[in-house]
């Protein structure tokens, strides 16, 4: 295994980590999707800044931020869809 493969790996068991630590599927209403899952940042202030970040800062936040509770888990089709509303969407739900 190649550093590179090494890094990667590691990389996807931290976030697998995360996505268990946040329930492991999607919080929209009714889906049950645990696949194509995003993390997606509930304080839309911060999150224009994250473009600039290689992924082990981007984990790193995740993990922070995840603590905070400012991390939801979205398949792909439920990020797009919901965009910059769903902190407006999920006040006062409990975490799973
Ligand atoms: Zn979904």
């Amino acid at each position: 295994m190649t550093s590179t493969q090494r890094s990667k790996a590691m990389y996807h068991r931290r976030r697998a980590a995360l996505t268990a630590k946040l329930g492991g599927k999607c919080v929209h209403p009714g889906c049950e999707t645990t696949e194509w899952l995003e993390f997606h940042h509930t304080d839309n202030e911060s999150r224009r800044h994250w473009r600039k970040m290689n992924r082990w800062t981007r984990i790193k936040h995740y993990e922070l931020d995840a603590e905070q509770g400012m991390i939801e888990l979205r398949c792909h089709a439920h990020h797009t869809k919901v965009g910059n509303n769903a902190h407006k969407n999920n006040k006062g739900k409990d975490p799973a």
